[in-house]
């Protein structure tokens, strides 16, 4: 398959579409997914394109899991998750939605089963709540 430069977060990253940021760097892109599976739930995204695990630039996936620890360190230390899963799905058959490599960051809590993937959207409000949280402790730590 061909990188599809139209996939929702390939128009993130070109500001044609919001989303709301919690780390930025020259090379990675982390926001709040806007369904999340649990509580806080995030994305770092490479800013180059890649659709997959099979097409990524291997300096571009050191510089996204340099940003999943980033971002899992505030969100840690803002809101004491039990442990953090990192998920990364290839293709329709592994879950893959959104075809622009990416890595989700879930807090999870003992005995809380995770919410359906892409099931119900979050409140706005809630995750620009959650978002200023991860900044603050991100600023600090
Ligand atoms: P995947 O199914 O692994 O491709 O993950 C795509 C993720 O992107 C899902 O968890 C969706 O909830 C999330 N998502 C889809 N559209 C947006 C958006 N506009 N902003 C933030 N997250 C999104």
């Amino acid at each position: 398959m061909t990188y599809d430069t139209n996939n929702i977060f390939a128009k993130i990253l070109r500001g044609e579409i919001p989303a709301i940021s919690v780390y930025e760097d020259d090379a990675t892109l982390a926001f709040m997914d806007v369904m999340p599976q649990s509580p806080v739930h995030t994305l770092v995204i490479p800013k180059s394109p890649a659709e997959n695990l099979f097409e990524l630039d291997l300096e571009a996936g050191k510089q996204v899991l340099r940003t999943a620890q980033i971002v899992a360190r505030a969100v840690q230390d803002a809101f004491k998750a039990d442990g953090i899963m990192l998920n990364q799905f290839n293709g329709p058959a592994a879950g893959q939605t959104v075809f622009h490599f990416h890595v989700h960051i879930v807090p999870r809590y003992e005995n809380v089963p995770l919410r359906r993937h892409t099931g119900d959207m979050e409140n706005p409000d809630v995750l620009e709540e959650q978002a200023e949280k991860i900044r603050a402790a991100h600023a600090k730590l």
